[in-house]
């Protein structure tokens, strides 16, 4: 039950996306969610723990990049 009410928010916010999209005439693109939280989008590295939970930051180890981890994960 839990899930499927998770699942039916991201089905409207999609729908919704896409209305929006469609009346402006832009198009809304897919990304797969896996990873998202975990790769640097400054070099590349893919590391779970760059990303810190409790305070909600993410530290890659590589290059030094920093970032909140929702920031990261959208972006
Ligand atoms: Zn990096």
């Amino acid at each position: 039950m839990r899930n499927s009410h998770r699942s039916w928010s991201f089905f409207q916010l999609e729908s919704f996306l896409m209305y929006k999209a469609q009346a402006i005439q832009s198009a809304v693109v897919k990304v797969s969610p896996a990873f998202t939280s975990q790769r640097c989008p400054k070099c590349g590295l893919v590391e779970k723990t760059n990303r810190h939970h409790d305070t909600h930051k993410y530290w890659c180890k590589q290059c030094q990049y920093r970032c909140n981890d929702d920031r990261l994960g959208a972006m």
